[in-house]
């Protein structure tokens, strides 16, 4: 094998990687950042306040990565539960720090009101190398299905994290998924995921604002719209494009697309909650900062929170 470039395309157009070409990937990512300093090191000081459970380590050899929630103090039997989810793709920097910031600065007033379940970085391996798969070129969030809990699973932050909720699965009365659409999704990721999959890459548009993702097996429009609301005090809301879309998926409401979250393996259909949805930031906009995206992601789990308790009464 030559020596390859970072850009030079894995692989033959039409064919799907194997193992030698996700290895040559694999080569190509480098450690940008890291997952003890930026989200260990805040964990640590939230055990203060909020109980911190480890629910699985990820061995990544020569990296281990532990994996950890955060839970309320006062967890209560009778309450329901509020699970939030970040970093479930690595490189959606917001979903990580807004789960983190939700529980440094608004967690508090949920006490004695719904039990907090928060897993601030699902994919600690591609947080710390900027990117969307796990290291066997795996998008986790395609990955929420049976298969994953299998021996030889391709995706054991999506298992350890099923194996966290399965316990709590019909008692989540809300989940908020935390991620962010990019604008290296289409420079990237996109052309990455045809390369990998032996397909061609077809051209696609970045939204430029903040939207949704609904379940189409079970759609709350008015929990979806009690977010977008809140979040549109924080930041601009994405416009459908030409076709009525947003990446190609009718807009049902403004800022609103719905997916079928089980079938495609997503975070969000991991538990029965009757309240659900993944929200996409854009951190690329020259109108967002990420202080600004941050407090998007914070808004909308108090939203979807507040949402929830109000129609439990
Ligand atoms: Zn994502």
């Amino acid at each position: 094998m030559t020596t390859t470039h970072s850009r030079d395309p894995i692989g033959t157009p039409g064919v799907a990687w194997g193992a030698a070409e996700i290895a040559i990937w694999r080569s190509r990512q480098i450690r940008k950042r890291s997952y003890e300093a930026d989200v260990l090191g805040v964990i640590e000081r939230l055990r203060t306040r909020f109980d911190v459970v480890q629910y699985g380590c990820l061995d990544y050899a020569p990296d281990r990565y532990p994996l950890f929630a955060i839970r309320s103090r006062q967890w209560r039997e009778e309450l329901p539960c509020a699970l939030v989810t970040g970093g479930v793709h690595g490189y959606e920097t917001s979903g990580v720090h807004g789960a983190l910031q939700f529980v440094d600065q608004h967690a508090a007033r949920y006490d004695g009101r719904i039990n907090l379940l928060v897993a601030p970085c699902v994919s600690p391996w591609a947080y710390e190398r900027i990117h969307r798969w796990n290291p066997q070129a795996v998008d986790p969030n395609r990955s929420f299905h049976d298969d994953s809990l299998r021996e030889d699973s391709l995706a054991p932050e999506s298992a350890a994290l099923m194996q966290l909720v399965a316990p709590l699965r019909d008692r989540v009365l809300v989940h908020v998924d935390l991620h962010e659409t990019t604008d290296t999704d289409e420079s990237e990721f996109r052309p990455a995921l045809a390369a990998r999959d032996g397909k061609p890459h077809e051209p696609g548009e970045i939204p430029d604002g903040f939207y949704l993702v609904d379940d189409s097996g079970h759609p709350q429009p008015g929990f979806q719209q009690a977010v977008i609301s809140a979040v549109a005090q924080v930041t601009h809301i994405a416009p459908a494009d030409g076709n009525g879309e947003i990446i190609g998926s009718p807009v049902v409401a403004p800022g609103v697309i719905r997916y079928p979250l089980r079938q495609l393996g997503l975070c969000a259909g991991i538990t029965d909650a009757r309240y659900r949805t993944t929200t996409e930031v854009y951190p690329d906009s020259p109108r967002a900062t990420p202080e600004q995206c941050n407090d998007a992601q914070a808004a909308a789990v108090c939203a979807a929170i507040d949402f929830a308790l109000a129609q439990k009464g």
